[in-house]
C-alpha cells in the first residue's frame, strides 16, 4: 500500500474563487493565477465552458499551494466568518445540488499534520501527540474505506427507539458521500497550510508514519473522550449494541487492576462519590494543559464534579431541553448503568408524566445547557416539601462517553514516561499497532 490520499471537503457555494500559487495541470493544460468556477444549471461553468468536474493538479505535490477565497469558518459557531485559506495538493471541484463544492485532495501524512497542529496543545508530550497521531490516523483511513462502501447511500446514525414509557436515542457521525471528510469540527477541524504546523507535531507524525490501530484485521474505531472518571466505558452503552473486543471495561490504572461493576447501584454510586485511584484523577494544570484549552483550564474539577439546580431551574431546563412537560421534577432515577457507571437509562419522574430517557448523550442534552460533563452521576433530592423536592444535586465522574483512550489519563501516562505504543495498548485492549505504508 502507498500513502492514500483524502478528500476533504473546504466549501460549498454557488461560486469559488481560488488563486493557483505554483503550475497546476488540467486535462493535459497548465495554468496559474486566479481563477473562478460557478454553478451553471447543474453544471460547473469555468473559463467560458461547461464541466461535471474539474481537477486541478499540482506540478510538485510538496511545494505548490492554492488558495481558496471566502472560506466559510467555524459553521454555526457565534464567531463563523469568512478567511481566505491555503492549501498543499489538487483541488477537486464538484457539484452538489445547487452548489459548487470545493475538494481538496491530499496525501494524508500532510492532512494529519494540520488537523493535529491545530487541534492539540502545543505543550502536549511527544508520546502523547504520537499516541494521537495513531488515533487520527486510524480514523481517517477508516472513514476513507467507508466513504468508498456507502458510494450513495446515505448513512446516518441519529437512531432511537420510542415507546410511551420510553425515549432511547444515541448520536453517531454522519457520514459524507461525496468526499471522505469535511474540514469543520464535525469531522475534524483542518485550515490546509493557513496557519504554520508545529514541529513536535511533525515529529510525532514522522515516527508514526503509516501505523494505524488494527483489530481482527479491521482498523480499529478507536474512539477517545476528555476524562473516563477512573473506568472505561462500552461502545454499546453509548451507541448501537455493537461489542468491539478492543472497547472494553477497565479501570484506568496500571497499578490497580480491581474494578467494581459499576452497572450496579450500589457500586457505582459508592464510586462516584469518593475519588478511586486513576490516571485521569489529577489536578496537575502541567498536565492538563496539554489537554485542555485555555478556555477549559478554568476549571480542574471533572474526575468528580458537581451541578445543582432549584426545582424551577430543572423542571423549566428539562421543559426547554426536551420538549417534555413533565410538570414538577418529583425523582430522578438511574435505571441502567454502562460499566463506567455511566447512566443508559434515565427515570423522569414528574408531576405531568414519566418518560425514560437514554443514551449517554440524550441524558446530558436534557439536564444541561449545553452538555452536562458526563451521564456518571448520582442525584440528592434536598428541601423536600409535600413530597417535592426543592433542590437536586448531581455528582458525577469524568468528562465525555468515556470510551476509548481518556486524554487526560494519557497525559498523564505520558508524564510518568509510558510511551505512545504503552499508551494506545492500555485504552484499546487487545488491539495491534500495524504500519499500512512506508
Ligand atoms: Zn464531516
Ligand atoms: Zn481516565
Amino acid at each position: 500500500m502507498r500513502e492514500p490520499k483524502v478528500e476533504v471537503g473546504i466549501l460549498f457555494e454557488p461560486q469559488i474563487e481560488f488563486v493557483l500559487l505554483g503550475t497546476y495541470q488540467l486535462n493535459g493544460e497548465e495554468l496559474s493565477g486566479k481563477q473562478t468556477a460557478t454553478f451553471n444549471d447543474g453544471k460547473i461553468l469555468w473559463k467560458g465552458r461547461l464541466y461535471d468536474e474539474l481537477l486541478f493538479v499540482p506540478a510538485n505535490e510538496r511545494t505548490d499551494s492554492f488558495d481558496l477565497i471566502d472560506v466559510t469558518i467555524g459553521i454555526n459557531f457565534h464567531w463563523e466568518r469568512k478567511e481566505d485559506q491555503r492549501f498543499l495538493g489538487a483541488l477537486k471541484i464538484i457539484v452538489e445540488g445547487k452548489k459548487l463544492t470545493g475538494i481538496n485532495v491530499i496525501a494524508i501524512e500532510d492532512y494529519l499534520t494540520s488537523v493535529i497542529s491545530s487541534e492539540m496543545s502545543a505543550t502536549a508530550s511527544l508520546e502523547l501527540l504520537k499516541a494521537h497521531a495513531v488515533i487520527s490516523r486510524s480514523w481517517l483511513l477508516a472513514q476513507i474505506q467507508k466513504t468508498k462502501e456507502i458510494a450513495d447511500t446515505h448513512s446516518n446514525y441519529s437512531a432511537y427507539t420510542e415507546t410511551e414509557e420510553e425515549l432511547i436515542r444515541w448520536y453517531d457521525r454522519e457520514d459524507h458521500t461525496r468526499f471522505d471528510v469535511c474540514a469543520d469540527d464535525h469531522c475534524q477541524r483542518y485550515q490546509g497550510i493557513t496557519r504554520a504546523s508545529t514541529e513536535i507535531v511533525e515529529q510525532a507524525i514522522a515516527a508514526t508514519r503509516g501505523q494505524v490501530l488494527t483489530s481482527e484485521g479491521k482498523i480499529c474505531d478507536a474512539r477517545f473522550s476528555k476524562c473516563c472518571g477512573g473506568a472505561f466505558e462500552e461502545f454499546e452503552y453509548c451507541w448501537e449494541d455493537v461489542k468491539y473486543p478492543y472497547l472494553a471495561k477497565q479501570r484506568d490504572s496500571k497499578t490497580i487492576t480491581e474494578l467494581p461493576d459499576l452497572r450496579q447501584e450500589a457500586e457505582a454510586d459508592k464510586w462516584i462519590r469518593t475519588s478511586p485511584e486513576a490516571f485521569c484523577n489529577t489536578k496537575d494544570k502541567k498536565v492538563l494543559s496539554q489537554v485542555l484549552n485555555n478556555y477549559d483550564q478554568e476549571t480542574t474539577d471533572f474526575y468528580r464534579w458537581k451541578v445543582t439546580y432549584t426545582q424551577q431551574e430543572l423542571s423549566e431546563l428539562i421543559l426547554k431541553r426536551s420538549g417534555v412537560d413533565y410538570g414538577q421534577i418529583l425523582d430522578l432515577i438511574p435505571i441502567e448503568r454502562g460499566t463506567s457507571g455511566r447512566l443508559v437509562k434515565l427515570k423522569i419522574i414528574g408531576t405531568n408524566r414519566t418518560l425514560t430517557i437514554g443514551k449517554e448523550l440524550e441524558i446530558r442534552r436534557t439536564l444541561s445547557t449545553s452538555h452536562l460533563y458526563s451521564s456518571a452521576f448520582v442525584v440528592d433530592k434536598t428541601e423536600i416539601s409535600n413530597n417535592i423536592p426543592g433542590r437536586f444535586t448531581l455528582i458525577g465522574a469524568g468528562w465525555g462517553h468515556g470510551v476509548g483512550l481518556c486524554q487526560i489519563g494519557a497525559a498523564v501516562m505520558g508524564e510518568q514516561g509510558y510511551v505512545y505504543d504503552e499508551i494506545l495498548l492500555h485504552y484499546y485492549i487487545g488491539a495491534n499497532i500495524e504500519r499500512l505504508y512506508e
